[in-house]
C-alpha cells in the first residue's frame, strides 16, 4: 500500500532515509495522522514528500484530504531538534484565552495543510475565540540563543531582549524593520519565547499582519467585532509582524491605529515589523505611520560576509550535522542575499548527502547549488564604481580614466581600483585596462596604499566603507 509504492516512487534511499521513520498515528476524519522525531525531518518531508504521500492516501481512502506530520521527540533522541525551547515548550503554550495546547506540540506549521498543497482545504479555521492556533505559529528555533547578533542585527537584538527582558514597556513600539530574511521574525519569535519562559502569566500575541486582516474580516463577517477587539486588546504584548501588508486596505488600518493606541494608552508593549520604516511605508495613513515611529525604530542591516557564516554555522549545529568550514564558507561567499536562502542552500546540501548517505564536500556543494550560486552572482561592473567614486568625491568620470596624478584625483581612483578589486571577480591587469590602461603593478599599489590609508585615518577609512555600502547590494 502506501508505504510499497513510496519505497518504489522515491527508491529506497530515500524511503529508509525519510519515510520509513514516520509512524502512523491514525485517521481522523479527513486527516492521516503521523509523527516523526525531529523537525528537521518533519519540514524536509512537508516540503518534499507531502503532496505524493497526501495523494496515494487519497487513493486508499477517498475521504482522506490532509496529513498532518506532528513531532515525537520520543520516539528518538532527535539531533539538537528544535533547540532548548522545543521541548521546554512542548504542548505548554497556555496562550492568551485557552490553553489548546495540542497535545503532540506540533502545530502544522507548513504541515500538508500548509503552503505545497494543490487539492486539500486550507487549515481548520482558528476557531477564532481561541489562540492556541496562533501561538502555535511561534517556532521553537527562533529563540535568542539561537540568534547570531552581528553590527548588521545589534541594535534589534539588543532592543528585542530589552523589551523581553524588561518589567516594564521600555519603549513603545519596538519596530523592527529591514529587507527579507534578515530575522525580524526570528527577533519577534524569540521575544515571545523569552516573555513566556520567564513571566509565563504575561499574556503574548503574536499575529503577522495578515492574520491580523483575515481575523477582523472573519469578524466582521460574523458580526462578531467585540470578540475580536477582545481577544486582541486583552494581551500585554501585541507583536504585528510585516506591517508593510496594511498598505491600501484602509478599514483593516483603521482597526489596526485604535487597536494600537488603545493598547498604548493602557501601558501595554507593542512590537512591529515591516520591511521599510515608518516613515517610507507608503500606502499608510500619515497618523499611522507618525505613531509608528514613537517609540524605538531599529533596522536590520544586510547581512555581511561574517554574519552570513556565523548564521550558516549556527544553522548547521541545530542540524546537528557536521559540515566543513570551506563549505559554509563558499556558501558565505557566494550566496549573499539573505539568511532564508542561506539556509535553503544548506538543507539543500544536508538532505542530498543524507539521503545518498554522502559526505558533505566541496565537489558536492558546488554541483548542489550551481543555480542558486548563478542567481546570486553579482553583476557590479567597474564601470558602476567609477561612476560612483567619482560623483562622491565631486569628479568627472573622465578622471577616473585620465592621466592626472594630482591626489585630489588621484586618491579617488585608488579607491575606484581598491573597490573594484574587492568587489569584483576582475584581474588586476583587467581592472588596469578599465583605468586608463593602466598596468597591473600600479593596480597592486593603490590597493595596498589604500589598505594603508584605511588603517591610519578615520575620515579616509570612512569615505571608503560609505562608497562600498553604496555599491553592495
Ligand atoms: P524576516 O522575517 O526578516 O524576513 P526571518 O526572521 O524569517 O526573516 O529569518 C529568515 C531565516 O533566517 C530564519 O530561518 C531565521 O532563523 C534565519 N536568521 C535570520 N537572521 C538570523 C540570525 N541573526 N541568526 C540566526 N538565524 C537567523
Ligand atoms: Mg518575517
Amino acid at each position: 500500500m502506501v508505504r510499497g509504492q513510496l519505497r518504489d516512487e522515491f527508491g529506497d534511499t530515500a524511503f529508509r532515509s525519510w519515510l520509513k521513520p514516520l509512524t502512523l498515528k491514525g485517521l481522523e476524519g479527513n486527516c492521516v495522522r503521523m509523527s516523526i522525531q525531529s523537525r528537521f525531518m518533519r519540514d524536509w518531508i512537508n516540503s518534499h514528500y507531502s503532496n505524493r504521500i497526501s495523494e496515494l492516501w487519497t487513493k486508499v481512502h477517498p475521504e482522506v484530504r490532509t496529513v498532518e506530520i506532528s513531532i515525537d521527540q520520543t520516539a528518538a533522541v532527535p539531533p539538537n531538534a528544535g533547540g532548548p525551547a522545543a521541548g521546554a515548550f512542548k504542548g505548554g503554550f497556555n496562550g492568551v484565552a485557552n490553553g489548546s495546547s495540542n497535545g503532540t506540540g506540533a502545530a502544522p506549521r507548513g504541515a500538508f495543510s500548509g503552503t505545497s498543497q494543490r487539492n486539500s482545504p486550507p487549515p481548520a479555521p482558528a476557531g477564532f475565540t481561541g489562540t492556541g492556533e496562533r501561538e502555535s505559529q511561534l517556532d521553537p528555533r527562533y529563540n535568542f540563543e539561537q540568534f547570531v547578533v552581528g553590527k548588521p542585527n545589534e541594535l534589534a537584538h539588543a532592543a528585542a531582549q530589552r523589551v523581553a527582558e524588561s518589567p516594564t514597556v521600555p519603549f513603545n513600539p519596538l519596530f523592527l524593520y529591514g529587507g527579507v530574511g534578515l530575522g525580524k521574525t526570528h527577533l519577534m519569535h524569540a521575544i515571545a519565547w523569552k516573555i513566556k519562559e520567564d513571566n509565563p502569566e504575561r499574556r503574548v500575541l503574536y499575529l503577522s499582519a495578515e492574520n491580523f486582516m483575515y481575523d477582523l474580516i472573519r469578524a466582521l463577517r460574523h458580526k462578531d467585532t467585540m470578540s475580536f477587539k477582545e481577544r486582541i486588546r486583552s494581551v500585554d504584548v501585541l507583536m504585528v509582524d510585516d506591517v508593510q501588508f496594511f498598505s491600501g486596505k484602509d478599514s483593516t488600518q483603521e482597526e489596526f491605529f485604535h487597536t494600537f493606541n488603545d493598547l498604548v494608552n493602557r501601558n501595554k508593549q507593542l512590537v512591529i515589523s515591516a520591511d521599510k520604516s515608518p516613515s517610507d511605508l507608503e500606502g499608510l495613513e500619515e497618523r499611522l505611520r507618525s505613531r509608528l515611529g514613537w517609540g524605538l525604530v531599529a533596522d536590520i542591516h544586510p547581512m555581511t560576509y561574517e554574519l552570513r557564516l556565523g548564521v550558516l554555522q549556527q544553522k548547521a549545529d541545530a542540524i546537528g550535522i557536521h559540515v566543513p568550514f570551506e563549505v559554509l564558507e563558499f556558501i558565505a561567499t557566494r550566496i549573499s542575499s539573505n539568511a532564508r536562502e542561506l539556509e535553503g542552500a544548506l538543507n539543500k546540501l544536508v538532505a542530498h548527502a543524507t539521503m545518498m548517505g554522502r559526505d558533505i564536500t566541496m565537489d558536492l556543494s558546488q554541483t548542489l547549488l550551481r543555480d542558486l550560486v548563478r542567481a546570486n552572482e553579482r553583476k557590479l561592473t567597474i564601470e558602476e564604481i567609477k561612476k560612483t567614486v567619482a560623483s562622491h568625491f565631486n569628479l568627472r568620470y573622465a578622471d577616473m580614466e585620465s592621466a592626472r596624478r594630482a591626489r585630489p584625483v588621484a586618491r579617488p581612483r585608488q579607491i575606484a581600483m581598491y573597490l573594484a578589486k574587492q568587489l569584483t571577480p576582475k584581474s588586476l591587469p583587467e581592472i588596469g585596462r578599465m583605468f586608463g590602461n593602466r598596468d597591473h603593478t600600479t593596480v597592486m599599489y593603490s590597493v595596498k596604499k589604500v589598505e594603508e590609508l584605511y588603517a591610519l585615518d578615520r575620515s579616509f577609512a570612512e569615505d571608503v566603507d560609505l562608497l562600498r555600502k553604496k555599491l553592495e547590494p
